[in-house]
């Protein structure tokens, strides 16, 4: 079955609105994005053609602070890919309640099939075009699925250029030396093991004694993995996609994974070396096999629709948790599922918004032009991480509804109580 992921997202709104009782208004207006920005990008090509990119900045709210949201190169980007990111943005800046709204971008391409000037030409294409909506009190992009920190960089140059000063903070994700955060890399990842340490403290589970699987193993995975292990759980499984064989593999060590040992044979884009894993005595398996191991928690930590009710028999009896680290990985008719036989799950817009709360901790950074160690960078983000995770796990069990649920009521009054008091409804 194919998933639309801006249906999924507006699924999810309904079935909560529905709880809510939120008046008609309301639901119209949170529902769908505020604004749409549709354009193309010519970009003269190293070979001396050019090529015409499409591409979108999405806006879903401002009600709450500007729209905050990265930006995604792929292939097959869709507007309502763009569109649903964009309202998951809006709830997750809510949830963790921190002054922005929801927007994400996405240009149809292939950065891996571009030269580095190409990608520059793009990156200044992209800002050439969204200049007059986006702005660090206005609308504020950051790097997502195949962006990086070289092309926030070129971005923000070519703002800059434009509008003839200096504004670090129209964009984030930005290198270090130039207005990047300290702590920007571990955020997502660690966000997601202090949701999930919380999680395990509350129902009285030793992180000690547990065992995780993970899906994928690039920023957040990694991430992740390492935090983890350091709190004295152990990964037993970690896959990820093999870009020469166009296909994952699921890599197993019944002892433990040693995470520092995989992250030296994985290339930039997440994937892990067979061959070496292999020779490091690693199982290969087939790449869905992290799901169906015996683990107490599984973390998927890779894309969108990856549990459903198609394979959700094959998740082991022996898991009590499962933490959406990725964004969309479980799809909304696989929710009754889980909660059916009691796995509690941590949902993506509460367990993965470390990395936009450190993204916001980088705007105030450079407005302040005042840096920030990294411990102090962490532990505001543990105490952020901390607040939400208790407000939302209270929640659920007072009301005794699914965790998503109850983050979804939090960020949904969050967001309605402003658009309310501004006076638009
Ligand atoms: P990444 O590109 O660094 O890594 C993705 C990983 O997934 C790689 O290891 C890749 O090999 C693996 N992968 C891809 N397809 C796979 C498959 N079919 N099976 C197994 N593994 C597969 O991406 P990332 O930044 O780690 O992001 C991962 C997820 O987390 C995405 O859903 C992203 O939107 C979300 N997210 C990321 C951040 C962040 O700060 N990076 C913040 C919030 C949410």
């Amino acid at each position: 079955m194919a998933y639309n992921p801006y249906e999924n997202a507006q699924a999810q709104f309904d079935k909560v609105a529905d709880m809510m009782n939120l008046e008609q208004g309301a639901r119209e207006f949170l529902r769908q994005p505020m604004r749409e920005f549709h354009f193309t990008i010519p970009v003269k090509m190293d070979n001396g053609t050019t090529k015409t990119f499409k591409a979108y900045r999405i806006q879903h709210s401002d009600a709450r602070g500007p729209s905050k949201g990265g930006l995604r190169f792929h292939p097959h980007e869709t507007a309502d890919t763009v569109r649903a990111l964009s309202m998951w943005m809006t709830w997750k800046c809510a949830v963790v309640d921190i002054p922005l709204g929801g927007g994400k971008g996405g240009v149809v391409c292939d950065p891996r099939e571009m030269s580095l000037a190409e990608q520059e030409r793009l990156c200044r294409g992209f800002i050439r075009q969204v200049n007059r909506i986006i702005g660090y009190n206005a609308d504020v992009p950051a790097p997502d699925v195949m962006t990086n920190g070289q092309h926030m960089v070129w971005m923000m140059d070519e703002y800059e250029t434009i509008t003839g000063g200096h504004y670090p903070g129209v964009i984030t994700g930005k290198p270090l030396g130039l207005g990047g955060s300290l702590g920007r890399t571990e955020a997502t990842g660690y966000g997601v093991i202090y949701v999930l340490n919380d999680l395990l403290k509350n129902e009285k589970v030793d992180i000690k004694n547990t065992t995780a699987s993970i899906q994928g193993f690039g920023n957040v995975g990694e991430y992740a993995a390492r935090l983890y292990t350091e709190l004295g759980g152990k990964v037993t499984c970690i896959s990820s996609y093999d870009l020469a064989d166009k296909t994952s593999y699921t890599f197993r060590k019944k002892s433990g994974c040693n995470i520092e040992e995989l992250v030296s044979i994985k290339d930039q884009f997440g994937s892990i070396d067979k061959t070496k894993a292999e020779a490091l005595g690693y199982e290969k398996l087939s790449g869905d096999a992290w799901l169906s191991e015996e683990v107490d928690i599984l973390i998927p930590a890779a894309l969108e629709n990856q549990i459903t009710p198609d394979n959700f028999s094959t998740i082991s009896q022996k898991v009590k948790f499962i933490v959406e680290a990725a964004n969309g990985p479980v799809t909304p008719d696989c929710d009754p599922l889980i909660k059916e036989r009691g796995i509690m799950l941590a949902p993506d817009f509460l367990a993965n918004a470390g990395g936009v709360t450190v993204s916001y901790f980088e705007q105030i950074q450079c407005n302040m032009n005042y840096f920030w160690s990294k411990e102090e960078v962490l532990e505001k983000l543990q105490t952020t991480m901390a607040n939400a995770f208790s407000a939302v796990y209270k929640l659920a069990k007072e009301r005794n509804v699914y965790m998503r649920d109850a983050a979804y009521m939090i960020a949904i009054e969050r967001v309605n109580n402003a658009v309310k008091m501004r006076g638009w409804l």
